[in-house]
């Protein structure tokens, strides 16, 4: 898919000059996104994906979140039973599990999946997804009732003009829907008063798999060249591991440190709001 349209030294949301940069990364004074930086280039992004082993483990991990999470999504995008069929596109699907808990709700859809890694597909799902190479993807005609982007917006590497391909694959009515997180309450908090803690933050949510993490703003902003609105919108709570699993990714050593974190992290988790659920349509 084509890509970089936006300048190495500029916004890719908003095209304005970045100017604040800790670490890693760069964050937009003007629509607020926090971009991993400097941008990566073509193999160190294909390098984060494409090397990915089919990671049973994983899936069996985090099956009830999984399984909950995208119950969750399928209810918001589609309220009451107004159709029975739909064609889907699960864009940057991974496993292809979307697909068995999509055809449990509506059996007789057809599910479609891309993904930049096409060996990612797992053999099991196979006979459920309709698999779209990835190099053959934007010129593909096939158009689409939902599509869907899993914890995929924050992974792409240009989201606007990802957007706009998306938007031209859509049936008339269709809808496109986001899961993709932002940044909440701790990031501008620990921002002002501990540069310690923001930066252990900041690593660990912001990487070359995690390019980008909204604002409001910022995520309003990406879909500027389209004719796309947001829809329905609402703010949720969702980890996808333990609390303890990202602390690990900080680097935080210090045991009771760690404690004190995870403690806290359950205490205050429904205050999180972390990601952004959206329904965009035209
Ligand atoms: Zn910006």
């Amino acid at each position: 898919m084509k890509t970089e349209n936006y300048m190495k030294d500029k916004c890719k949301i908003c095209n304005s000059l970045l100017n604040e940069f800790v670490d890693h990364t760069a964050k937009c004074s003007i629509c607020g996104v926090l971009l991993y930086f400097p941008y990566p280039d073509k193999n160190q992004l294909e390098s984060v994906f494409l090397n990915e082993e089919q990671n049973y483990e994983w899936y069996a991990n985090s099956f009830t979140r999984k399984l909950n999470g995208f119950r969750d999504i399928i209810t918001f995008v589609i309220e009451g039973t107004e159709q029975k069929e739909y064609r889907v596109l699960d864009y940057g699907g991974a496993s292809g599990q979307f697909a068995l808990i999509f055809k449990t709700f509506f059996p007789k859809s057809e599910v479609y999946i891309t993904d930049i890694n096409d060996n990612s597909l797992f053999e099991e799902y196979k006979s459920l997804n309709n698999q779209i190479k990835f190099n053959d993807f934007e010129n593909d005609q096939t158009k689409f009732d939902i599509i869907f982007l899993n914890d995929v917006y924050e992974h792409v590497e240009d989201p606007l003009y990802l957007i706009s391909v998306l938007e031209k694959k859509l049936n008339k009515n269709g809808k496109i829907f986001i899961d993709t997180p932002r940044q909440f309450w701790i990031y501008p908090l620990f921002r002002k008063i501990n540069s310690y803690i923001y930066k252990k933050i900041l690593r660990g949510t912001v990487s070359a798999a995690h390019l980008q993490i909204w604002t409001n703003y910022s995520f309003k902003l990406s879909l500027k060249n389209t004719d796309l609105k947001i829809f329905k919108k609402k703010y949720y709570t969702e980890l996808t591991q333990d609390p303890d699993y990202y602390i690990r990714g900080m680097n935080i050593n210090n045991k009771i440190i760690k404690s004190i974190l995870v403690f806290l992290a359950g205490l205050m988790l429904f205050t999180f709001r972390n990601k952004i659920f959206a329904v965009l349509k035209k």
